[in-house]
């Protein structure tokens, strides 16, 4: 007997749902905009309207340095990153209305870059609810929510919904 979804598993499911919609094959992701329990706006990370995507004209890589602590020493790290497309909450934000922000919850796959949390940190919004983890600037967007009284939460024990592809480059 199937339960009934409950609504962090409801919304996350069609956030995973608007990321099926992205072109770029290093990472899907979808976002969507709640207030109470309406929702109020989908978006994924694409580029923009009327310009080639990444499955067109290829992910335009930029190579980033990110250093890192092994084995107590400090190592830098080469690392590519897609920047043709905006990014899924980027997209939320620039498609919903600041009015229909205020104190409202997103829904995202990822948890967002440090770039898109300052933005959501600046949005009206009042939580944000993420499923995979993205290591690089976790600590620094946590504590930013934090700053900021943003609810910041990751459903751990989250399964995405079957065809969706949750396979990551990074
Ligand atoms: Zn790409
Ligand atoms: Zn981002």
């Amino acid at each position: 007997m199937s339960k009934r979804k409950d609504w962090d598993t409801y919304f996350m499911d069609i956030a995973y749902m608007a990321s099926t919609r992205s072109q770029c094959g290093r990472r899907h992701v979808g976002a969507v905009l709640v207030q109470g329990k309406k929702l109020l706006g989908t978006a994924y990370n694409g580029a923009p309207m009327g310009l080639p995507d990444c499955s067109e004209a290829g992910c335009m890589l930029v190579e980033e340095i990110e250093l890192k602590m092994i084995e107590e020493k400090e190592e830098v790290i080469r690392k590519q990153r897609c920047i043709r497309t905006i990014h899924a909450e980027q997209n939320l934000l620039l498609f919903t209305d600041r009015e229909d922000r205020e104190g409202s919850t997103v829904y995202v796959t990822d948890q967002p870059c440090w770039t898109c949390a300052n933005m959501l940190a600046n949005s009206g919004i009042t939580e944000i609810v993420f499923h995979r983890g993205y290591p690089k600037d976790s600590e620094k967007v946590s504590s930013l929510m934090e700053a900021r009284g943003i609810l910041f939460r990751r459903m751990d024990a989250y399964e995405p919904p079957q065809g969706t592809i949750t396979e990551v480059v990074n």
